[in-house]
């Protein structure tokens, strides 16, 4: 299929051109034609395949044809995309500023943890679609800034990332306010039964779109393991960097702390890394993305919503330093390697208490993760039982929902306040080379946008910050039902 017979406009149809892009991709293909009659989508594609395109092409065509007479003061909001961080919505704004450069509407992309200024005028302004993450936007919406009056689309993006991040509550609020009669378009990479539920309660009568399977790994990558205990894992991740062939490795932690330790662990090790995370300025960010993108840096050391939104091409090795205690997150990293059709590898440490991780993982992906035995580091307790993939234990998660509390990257980095992760600069997104950072004007089109720092970094819902991450996750056994149940 083509983009041509997917009747967009000429507008959109030049804008894509104009980005490079011959085909469409999967998600494109399968939910553009019923976006664009009207019809709700509930989309399960995750970050990488395009899925942006997907729902701000048809918005952009909607609007574009059915522009309503402009009132005397400013434009209403037609279309409100909602999405858990601020380099999610940085990048979206920057689609829409590069899908919609030859239309004649505008946007903002609005999110907390910066001062609020240059995104109230905005508003007050008018634009035609608006961006944002929940918390700044209840804020916004509390001061009376907001009005709904106008909107046709609702897009809910990465629903299950706003879960993880306890933003739930607060995207509930927002879409409260929202007029009933509208489309939604609703997308995530996997679907928990909170979210299920969720997306039963907001849909009528969606298209179904999956590109990637629920909870299955890319294929394409090559998945290892190793056991190892934790003090070794340092020196295992050295003996492992010493192989040339991983040119460009994202390394991951559980904490802040870790991503540093490791940091400076490879530099004495002579080892080119750099930490992303919230404690670093913007310009370190930028700066360490930057260098992991020219080649300077060789490891970038991320935490979970670090990396979130990172879409650099040529990622080697994706290396789970730490196993994530939130299955799904395994699916997210790994998905940072093997892009575009390219091989990936995804190198993963598991220690005696990470196990419990490991089994939920694999009942996640549903298949076993190749154990690497013949390693010097390897852990002198003996191999666990291979996890029984079948379907009565595998379960557990599936039918209960239940998630192990006390995850830092969920409770800490997303609700502590810090501000977190990286702006949008530099990172690598095919379509940005060449446009020269994000604050570009495109076309015709009017971008209105908050500045790009900071973060959504908050608890929105006005509850104190929930205590600082722990070092170590709790023992992995201890299950409790989560805090938004
Ligand atoms: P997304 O999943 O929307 O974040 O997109 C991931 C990457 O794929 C971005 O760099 C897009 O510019 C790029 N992309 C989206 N659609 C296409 C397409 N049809 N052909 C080539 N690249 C695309």
């Amino acid at each position: 299929m083509t983009f041509d017979e997917l009747k967009l406009s000429e507008a959109l149809l030049r804008a894509v051109k104009a980005e490079g892009y011959t085909i469409p991709t999967p998600i494109q293909t399968q939910a553009i034609p019923p976006a664009l009659e009207g019809r709700d989508v509930l989309g399960c594609a995750q970050t990488g395949t395009g899925k942006t395109a997907a729902f701000a092409l048809p918005i952009l065509q909607r609007l574009t044809q059915g522009r309503p007479t402009p009132p005397a003061q400013g434009r209403p909001i037609r279309a409100l995309i909602l999405t858990p961080t601020r380099e999610l919505a940085s990048q979206i704004g920057e689609s829409f500023q590069a899908y919609g450069r030859f239309t004649k509407l505008s946007w903002a992309v609005i999110f907390g943890g910066v001062g609020q200024n240059a995104q109230e005028q905005a508003l007050r302004r008018g634009v035609d679609v608006l961006v944002a993450t929940p918390g700044r936007l209840l804020d916004l919406m509390s001061q009376g800034l907001v009005s709904y009056k106008a909107l046709e689309v609702f897009v809910l993006d990465e629903a299950d990332r706003m879960l993880d991040m306890g933003f739930i509550h607060d995207v509930k609020r927002v879409i409260a306010a929202l007029p009933p009669k509208r489309q939604t378009l609703f997308f995530s990479a996997t679907m928990p039964p909170e979210i299920q539920a969720l997306s039963k309660s907001l849909l009528k009568d969606p298209a179904r779109v999956e590109v990637v399977p629920q909870s299955t790994t890319a294929e394409k990558v090559d998945q290892r393991l190793y056991f190892v205990e934790r003090e070794q894992k340092r020196h295992l991740l050295v003996h492992l960097l010493g192989d040339a062939g991983i040119r460009r490795a994202l390394v991951f932690t559980r904490t802040k702390h870790g991503a540093n330790r490791v940091t400076k662990q490879l530099a004495a090790a002579r080892i080119s890394a750099e930490a992303i995370h919230g404690n670093k300025s913007q310009n370190a960010r930028e700066r360490a993305l930057d260098a992991f993108k020219d080649g300077s840096c060789r490891v970038l050391v991320a935490t979970d919503i670090a990396a979130r939104g990172i879409d650099i091409e040529g990622i080697t090795h994706v290396i789970n330093f730490d196993l994530p205690n939130i299955p799904e997150s395994y699916v997210h990293r790994i998905g940072r390697t093997g892009r575009a059709g390219a091989a990936g590898t995804a190198l993963s440490f598991c220690d005696t208490e990470e196990r419990a991780y490991l089994k939920d993982i694999e009942r996640t992906i549903r298949r076993h993760v190749p154990v690497v035995a013949d390693h010097p580091f390897r852990s002198g307790q003996s191999a666990p039982a291979p996890t029984s993939l079948d379907a009565a234990q595998g379960g557990q998660r599936a039918q209960g929902g239940q998630r192990p509390q006390g995850g830092a990257q969920r409770s800490g980095e997303a609700r502590g306040g810090g501000a977190q992760a990286h702006g949008p600069r530099g990172e690598g997104r095919r379509r940005r080379r060449g446009r020269g950072g994000s604050g570009a004007q495109g076309g015709g089109a009017r971008q209105s946008q908050g500045q790009h720092r900071g973060s959504e970094g908050r608890s929105s819902s006005g509850q104190a910050p929930a205590p600082a991450p722990a070092a170590r996750p709790a023992p992995p056994p201890v299950r409790t039902a989560p805090k938004w149940l």
